[in-house]
């Protein structure tokens, strides 16, 4: 027996909510083909209907649907209507071994009656319902609810044409622009003109219009884009909005982290773009640490990934020449570099992370960082998606469905502690800034509750606060987004080229810290100093070069917000 039309089943009716649709459709080039097709909360199950029995149905799990929309067909004396919904369901590679996300575009034919309007409007049920349990499949954990997302949202998008192989603005068009559609993202492309265009564009930005920002490039783009933020008067809510990543560059290094986070399996190149684009269309966001680096010049800067001198940071420097190879550029610097390997002479101090006393077996996963109570995970603490702005008038709108209080890391600012020069001013006219109070002055001894490294002898010193180095450099195998640690590495004197080059060929999976290096330590630290002696040499912060010499960092847990998997 036909049923003609979809039916809900109000059994499944949850909260009001989703309810399971049931409905026949044709396939959209032969009209003998005929589909039974389901809607469950979880997923849109679809049989094709034949007299052969036996016939496999296919499972879309709504958790990888971005969206669906409803049309006519172009035939104007087509009485049907039509619904296309898009998944990215994880699939095997062809080439290689591995699973990564593929596009599946499901389409379905409605001919109910003989009435345009009536299959049309069906055809948008459909449409709707789909949409509708997509948000609602949002992976979730440990019961953390989320808000349910309301669309359009605006997203800014800005790419630097001139990062990685220059292909940034290709790779745009060809790979997210037809995503964004499908989800139904309205986005405005800000194409960079020149070094720091992007840190002016947002730091002069009418953020009520937008609600994320989100950039197509390598790492250097995403640091203008936070020191822009930060340097605005209402940086503290400038900070709150989401912010997004797209690989386009030469070092990926947030992209691969992100995407990892989401617990996919690795991803490089056009399926870690598709893996992030695909994040941008669902939509959720979670908190990101921000680490504040003063330099001797007493400049602030804001880092969301790392601190180097020494290997690393002349690595990245000297590899630049090699952009137009893409990531492989770290893998040709490091061979370089191995060559006329050097040691650094410093002094390097840091503010150890205490930690957590011990639990009872089995109640908290070996080698994991001790949780920060105000800051969980990145994962558990996943607590909103995009949601649009109300309205310009609505002021705070930036700061409603964050979960998390950020206020323990902005103080009044105090004597001893160092702010920002220029102190904000709030609605009340007190001045607020965000305060270091882990970090005395760069001319002041460190505190008595810091460690100082004995060795002064360095090939290199890396702090990072991210997983991933670059897009196969898994460097820090426990790292949240959040997890308020800076992960300090440093690599002591005497260290062999071959047992160097050891290290790095085993952080591509994230086993370095296996390899049993005498001269590799890590530790997990809340600030760290470090003043080189040698009198010449190159510190990067997110990949940037920054004036050489003494520095010093703190964290400030889940100061920004990151929409992540
Ligand atoms: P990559 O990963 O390839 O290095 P980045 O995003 O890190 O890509 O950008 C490299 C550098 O280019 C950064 O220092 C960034 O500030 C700068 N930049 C951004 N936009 C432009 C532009 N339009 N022209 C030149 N440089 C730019
Ligand atoms: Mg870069």
């Amino acid at each position: 027996m036909e049923r003609g039309a979809s039916e809900p089943d109000p059994s499944r009716q949850r909260n009001g909510v989703v309810a399971a649709l049931y409905g026949e459709f044709t396939d959209t080039l032969n009209d003998r083909v005929r589909y039974s097709v389901s809607l469950t909360e979880s997923a849109l199950t679809v049989q094709r209907i034949s007299s052969s029995p036996g016939r496999s149905k296919v499972v879309f799990n709504l958790t990888d649907c971005i969206g669906c929309r409803a049309y006519r067909g172009p035939d104007s004396a087509d009485v049907g209507a039509y619904f296309t919904a898009y998944f990215y369901p994880f699939k095997r590679r062809w080439m290689s071994a591995g699973v990564a996300r593929q596009r599946v575009e499901q389409c379905f034919r409605v001919a109910l009656v003989q009435d345009p309007l009536t299959n049309l409007r069906e055809a948008e049920r459909w449409a709707h319902a789909i949409r509708d349990a997509s948000v609602l499949q949002a992976p979730r954990r440990d019961g953390v609810a989320y808000t349910e997302v309301r669309r359009p949202c605006r997203v800014m998008i800005l790419v630097n044409p001139h990062s990685g192989r220059g292909q940034a603005l290709q790779l745009f068009t060809g790979h997210v622009q037809g995503m964004l559609t499908e989800a139904a993202v309205p986005y405005t492309l800000v194409i960079t003109e020149h070094q720091n265009h992007a840190r002016e564009v947002v730091r002069k930005a009418d953020l009520r219009q937008w609600d994320a920002l989100v950039i197509m490039s390598g790492d250097g783009l995403l640091f203008e884009v936070i020191n822009g933020l930060m340097e605005r008067e209402d940086w503290q809510e400038a900070i709150q909005t989401p912010l997004g990543i797209l690989p386009g560059g030469s070092g990926n290094a947030l992209a691969a982290s992100v995407h990892h986070y989401s617990q996919s399996p690795p991803a490089w190149n056009e399926e870690l773009l598709l893996s992030c684009g695909f994040m941008l269309c669902k939509g959720l966001v979670g908190s990101m640490d921000l680490v504040s680096i003063h330099l001797a010049s007493r400049q602030r800067l804001f880092s969301f990934l790392s601190l180097a001198w020494g290997f690393v940071a002349d690595v990245d420097i000297e590899s630049e020449k090699y952009r137009h190879v893409g990531a492989i550029r770290f893998l040709m610097g490091t061979l370089v570099r191995l060559a006329t390997l050097r040691v650094y002479q410093g002094r390097l101090a840091y503010l150890p992370v205490k930690e957590a006393p011990k639990l009872p077996k089995g109640s908290i996963k070996a080698n994991h960082p001790p949780p920060t109570p105000q800051h969980p995970s990145l994962c558990s603490s996943l607590s909103c998606r995009l949601i649009p702005n109300p309205s310009p008038s609505h002021k705070s709108h930036h700061n409603h469905n964050s979960t998390n209080s950020n206020h323990n890391t902005i103080t009044k600012s105090s004597n001893n502690a160092i702010t920002t020069k220029r102190p904000e001013t709030q609605s009340d006219g007190k001045a607020v800034a965000l305060v270091d109070s882990l970090l005395p002055g760069l001319d002041q001894p460190v505190p008595e509750s810091w460690t100082v490294v004995r060795e002064e002898d360095f090939v290199l010193v890396l702090a990072i606060y991210q997983s991933h180095l670059a897009e196969d450099l898994w460097t820090v195998p426990g790292a949240m987004a959040d997890d308020g640690l800076i992960h300090l590495f440093y690599v002591t004197a005497g260290i062999s080229r071959p047992a160097l080059l050891r290290l790095f060929l085993a952080m591509e999976k994230g086993a370095h810290l296996a390899c049993g290096c005498p001269h590799l330590v890590y530790e997990k630290v809340k600030a760290l100093r470090l003043e080189p002696i040698s009198p010449q040499g190159v510190i990067t912060v997110d990949g940037e070069m920054v004036e050489y010499g003494p520095v010093q960092a703190q964290i400030h847990p889940g100061l920004a917000r990151l929409i992540c998997g």
